[in-house]
């Protein structure tokens, strides 16, 4: 097994991911194939080996970080198998092997004759498919087009125990009973689904579960506790020709409640993208600016805007533009905003710039996570990944800067305001300020739960949030969760420490 050797220091780079977490591990495989994934799980099986899998590991929950045992990386197992058009379903699709990245399958789709578009589109394209299928990865266009979850239309899964499952959508459906039945070579294995409901946000804390649910829906989301993909199909959309990018930049906070109160009721301007940065991410943007110069992607930012929001419209008809900005510049002066003060970009070359400026924040942040880090190297990401219901959304945004201005922590706020999901991420200077940054999140994480929202809206719980997947689902359906994971790998070599 060529494919499988002991680890070395020259592998540093697997032993973390975007969280800042850091493990350890004893054996690296690179399989290039679907059988040598196989011959790696059999042999971790047959020497009591923990397997950790590890794809572009941008992770932010340390969900790909070994703790001792054998580290699988997907990396050599990136072709693109086929694109296609599925007459019966009337719908393209491609299909691809789990290594392949968000950037690598976004410019070979460009290039299809006709267009096509992948619209799941999280933010860091870097990024594996089979790691954002697996912890079901959202993105700025999931306002309008949802998570990875309903784009996924085929999976197939290695098993612990050296068998393969080939899941189709719709195939296998939980019964009556709420029962799924899985038919393997040697068996049939019955699986009760969890009993718990999940909130009604965009969500990906827990299994997922619901009355009838489809088979493939458990492995999507699972964080690679059930098992390894080895193959995708996504389902793909012709792409929209025409696209408008807005950067607005806002006076006040109220001002970007007003608008996303207007934009809702208004068809026409429902955008695909809304993004909401806050007067502390601003700042943070116009401080790396002048640390990089001019030359980088972050452009000049008008000293009159506090807050910013991206809007973000993919649409069918040139001839909608006009409409489109039109209705905009009725809409936007109730709301204290100016379109011709605004960043407006009617092509892809100019969104590429402005989603530029949207990824330089997290990254920027990230960094700053690991500078602190070399001082206090116990200090991890303190990201929120909270949603809530949109009538909670004003509540939860009044109770993120009350207690962080009391509490004088360095932080900032963005991200998706149209799935009523921001990031609070907290930067600490300091051990005490980790310490009093930690009981912060924990309050909101909780408050969270009791606006019926959720405690991981995209990123997964991974090893950094399990407490948190408790509060939300409680013993009971974490015992759920475990039995189900205990009939795919009763072992519990498979991604160890993740969720559990
Ligand atoms: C700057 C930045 C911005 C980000 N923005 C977003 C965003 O907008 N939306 C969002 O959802 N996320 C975002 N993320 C987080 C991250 O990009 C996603 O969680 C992504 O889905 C992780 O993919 P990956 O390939 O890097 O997975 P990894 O980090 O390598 O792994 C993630 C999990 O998937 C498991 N896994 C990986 N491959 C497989 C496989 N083949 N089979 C089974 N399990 C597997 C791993 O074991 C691990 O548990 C961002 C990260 C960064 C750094």
């Amino acid at each position: 097994m060529e494919f499988l050797r002991p680890f070395d220091d020259s592998f540093q780079k697997y032993l973390s991911d975007e969280s800042r977490l850091t493990g350890r591990a004893d054996w690296l495989s690179l399989p290039r194939t679907e059988n040598e994934i196989l011959q790696t799980l059999s042999h971790a099986k047959d020497k009591s080996i923990p397997v950790t899998i590890s794809g572009g590991r941008t992770g932010l929950t340390g969900g790909a970080v070994p703790n001792g045992g054998l580290l699988l990386s997907l990396e050599n197992m990136n072709r693109i198998l086929e694109i296609g058009h599925d007459a019966a379903q009337g719908e393209w699709f491609v299909r691809v092997e789990p290594g392949v990245t968000l950037s690598e399958l976004f410019l070979c789709l460009e290039k299809h004759t006709p267009p096509l578009f992948y619209p799941p589109d999280p933010t860091e394209h870097s990024a594996f498919i089979g790691g954002t299928v697996a912890s079901n990865a959202s993105g700025a266009r999931t306002f309008g087009y949802g998570s990875t979850r309903p784009y996924i239309r085929r999976l197939k899964v290695a098993l612990m125990n050296g068998e393969v499952l080939d899941i189709a959508r719709g195939r296998i459906r939980a019964d009556n009973n709420n029962i799924l039945t899985i038919p393997l070579p040697a068996r049939n294995l019955s699986l009760r689904i969890p009993s718990y409901s999940l909130p009604h946000v965009k969500n990906t804390a827990g299994y997922f579960t619901s009355p009838a649910m489809d088979l493939i829906d458990l492995f999507i989301g699972s964080e690679g506790t059930l098992g390894v993909f080895t193959e995708i199909e996504l389902r793909l959309l012709p792409k929209p020709p025409f696209i408008i990018g807005i950067m607005l930049y806002l006076p006040s906070e109220e001002s970007a409640l007003q608008f996303m109160r207007s934009i809702r009721i208004e068809p026409i301007v429902r955008p695909q993208a809304l993004e909401f940065f806050d007067s502390h991410a601003l700042d943070l943007l116009r401080e790396k600016r002048e640390e990089i110069g001019q030359g980088g992607v972050i452009p000049p930012i008008p000293d009159s805007a506090r807050h910013l929001i991206y809007y973000e419209r993919l649409y069918d008809d040139e001839r909608m533009t006009d409409n489109i900005l039109g209705s905009l510049a009725k809409i936007l002066p109730d709301c204290g905003i100016s379109l011709d003060d605004s960043w407006v970009e009617l092509d892809e070359k100019g969104v590429a710039r402005m989603k530029d400026l949207r990824h330089a924040l997290p990254e920027t942040v990230n960094s700053m996570i690991a500078g602190v880090k070399v001082s206090f190297p116990n200090i991890t990401k303190l990201g929120t990944d909270f949603a809530v219901p949109e009538s909670r959304l004003e509540e939860m945004m009044r109770l993120y800067h009350a207690r962080l201005d009391e509490s004088r922590l360095r932080y900032v706020i963005f991200g998706h305001i149209g799935d009523n999901h921001l990031h609070v991420n907290i930067i600490p200077r300091s051990e005490e300020e980790y310490a009093l940054g930690k009981r912060i999140y924990e309050e909101f994480a909780a408050a969270a739960v009791r606006m019926g929202g959720t405690v991981a809206a995209e990123h997964g719980i991974g090893k950094l949030k399990k407490s948190l997947l408790r509060l939300m689902l409680g013993e009971h359906g974490i015992v759920e969760m475990e039995r189900i994971k205990h009939a795919f790998d009763p072992a519990g070599l498979l991604n160890p420490g993740n969720m559990f």
